[in-house]
């Protein structure tokens, strides 16, 4: 069984510790290989070698560093089918879907590669007689990213591409459940020749996260993962001086108004929620059908969700694959208890799936409720599995504000051939990222991407603009120069133009 290690300065690093953690393979449920978890010595490791890299990338011109995100781009589009694979075997997702998350987060690379546009500053000729004033940005230093096991390949990606190109280094520590893609990357990073030490890898679990922390010569953190975790790292990130971004988790509605396309919408909806085996922090988990919409929407929903292929990730049939554990089988499945013991109707049920030829795999096969109600746990609870709960509400504003008292707020999506009321719901809903008749609205890359209330911990969303942002601090210069000096007369009045 091969071992996971780390990755700092540019080459692989056992690491000092003995600790190590399984990785499965969940269409199998066999432990495939194991991964090295990092020490507070380890992640010093990992820190000092992007500090002393900091030196001279933070150097390095602007076309030199586009000239290698461009390499790097041409090396991960190369090898989007390795990457696919390598996600696949550890997550659990089918290939098309892992190909589809690399796809993704090279648009963010390719936005990167814009770096030398994204970081012109400003200038004002003459803001005083003879004065000038100008702004430019300037790199953090080291910045971390900490990461979940859902996208392996693609959340790394909304953080280090747009970091690096601004001139920082970086430490990711991915999910300890998946991660093979990151190591992958790092080889691909050094073959497109960034200087080692620019991008490491540590691997682990909450030691290795609290070690970045409190590192004093880490300067940003990008999580992305649960809110609990989010809400933690803000908070400690916060209290260490850092900058912090850390986005969470979410429960994602969309509404089926009478007046929309039926089978478009359950069509959308059956991608939306099962894709991946809805561990998709986008994945809609609840459909609000608005007046008589609903008898119609759960007849067509129940028939698509039988019809979903479910098998192996590497399985060219298979459109939706395991869920990434054991323990998250087991979690799904009693919430769809919870929620059938408390009234709901399980139209489609996908508890005690078992499919040939892997049947110690952690599947859970697609599962529909109708007649949820907004106090069942089942609602209640970010599920992160494919279930899509059913919701009656009898108005649009009804709907929007089920939606608005929800603790969560990533994205939504609205069904409708009404253009007022799509934007009724653009305008009051109190969610970051809003789908008119697309159920997944993930931004692209050269949008910044993030959720609101317990969605997002902190004020800059990711990639974009907004990352730009986030991975640099602005200098603004006032200069004067006189050649004559006495034209100018210094005074102890508080400066004002003239
Ligand atoms: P998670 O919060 O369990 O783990 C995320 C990261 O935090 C991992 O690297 C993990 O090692 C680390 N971690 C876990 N427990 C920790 C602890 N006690 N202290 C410090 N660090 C800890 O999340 P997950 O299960 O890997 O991913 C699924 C979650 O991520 C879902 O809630 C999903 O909605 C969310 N997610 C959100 C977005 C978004 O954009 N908002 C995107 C993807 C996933």
């Amino acid at each position: 069984m091969a071992t996971i290690e780390h990755w700092i300065g540019g080459e692989f690093t056992p690491g000092r510790s003995q600790r190590r953690g399984p990785v499965f393979n969940p269409a199998t449920g066999r432990e495939q290989h194991e991964v090295v978890l990092a020490t507070e010595a380890d992640v010093d490791t990992a820190v000092t070698a992007a500090r002393i890299a900091f030196e001279s990338w933070s150097q390095a011109s602007l076309s030199k560093r586009t000239k290698i995100m461009f390499n790097f781009r041409e090396l991960v589009n190369a090898r989007v089918k390795e990457i696919a694979e390598l996600v696949s075997d550890e997550h659990g997702k089918v290939l098309s879907d892992a190909a589809g998350e690399v796809q993704r987060g090279l648009e963010v690379i390719e936005f990167a590669c814009g770096i030398p546009q994204l970081l012109k500053g400003e200038y004002s000729d003459q803001a005083s007689t003879g004065v000038d004033m100008f702004s430019f940005r300037e790199p953090l230093g080291v910045c971390a990213g900490i990461t979940p096991f859902n996208f392996p390949a693609m959340v790394p990606m909304w953080m280090y591409p747009v970091a690096i190109a601004c001139g920082n280094t970086f430490v990711l520590k991915p999910s300890e459940r998946d991660p093979s893609a990151s190591n992958y990357i790092a080889g691909l990073f050094q073959e497109a020749g960034l200087p080692d030490g620019v991008f490491n890898v540590v691997h682990g679990d909450k030691t290795a996260v609290d070690a970045l922390l409190r590192h004093p010569d880490v300067a940003a953190v990008s999580f992305v993962g649960s809110t609990p975790i989010a809400r933690y790292i803000f908070e400690q990130g916060n209290a260490h001086g850092k900058r912090v971004q850390a986005l969470g988790g979410a429960k994602n509605h969309a509404i089926i108004l009478p007046d929309a396309d039926l089978e478009y919408a359950a069509d959308h909806l059956t991608a939306a929620a099962f894709g991946s085996a809805g561990e998709r922090c986008m994945a809609i988990s609840a459909a609000v059908a608005v007046g008589g919409a609903g008898d119609a929407l759960v007849d067509l929903v129940n028939r698509k969700a039988g019809d979903v292929v479910v098998g192996g990730g590497r399985d060219p049939r298979s459109e939706m694959g395991p869920v990434v554990t054991a323990a998250a089988k087991q979690r799904i499945e009693s919430l769809i208890d919870s929620g059938e013991a408390s009234g709901a109707k399980v139209t489609v049920d996908g508890r005690g799936l078992r499919v040939p030829g892997y049947e110690d795999g952690f599947f859970v096969g697609p599962t529909v409720l109708d007649q949820v109600d907004p106090s069942m746990e089942v609602y209640r609870e970010e599920i992160f599995g494919p279930v899509l709960s059913v919701v009656r509400a009898d108005t649009v504003d009804a709907a929007i504000e089920l939606i608005n008292s929800n603790p969560y707020g990533n994205g939504t999506a609205i069904f409708t051939s009404s253009g007022e009321a799509a934007r009724r719901f653009q305008r009051g809903v109190k969610v970051g990222m809003i789908g008119i008749n697309v159920p997944i609205p993930v931004p692209m890359a050269y949008y910044s991407f993030g959720g609101w209330k317990d969605s997002l911990f902190g004020d800059k969303h990711v990639h974009g603009p907004e990352g730009v942002s986030f991975y640099t601090r602005a200098k603004v210069v006032t200069a004067r120069w006189p050649h004559v000096s006495h034209a100018y007369d210094a005074s102890l009045h508080f400066p004002t133009a003239s």
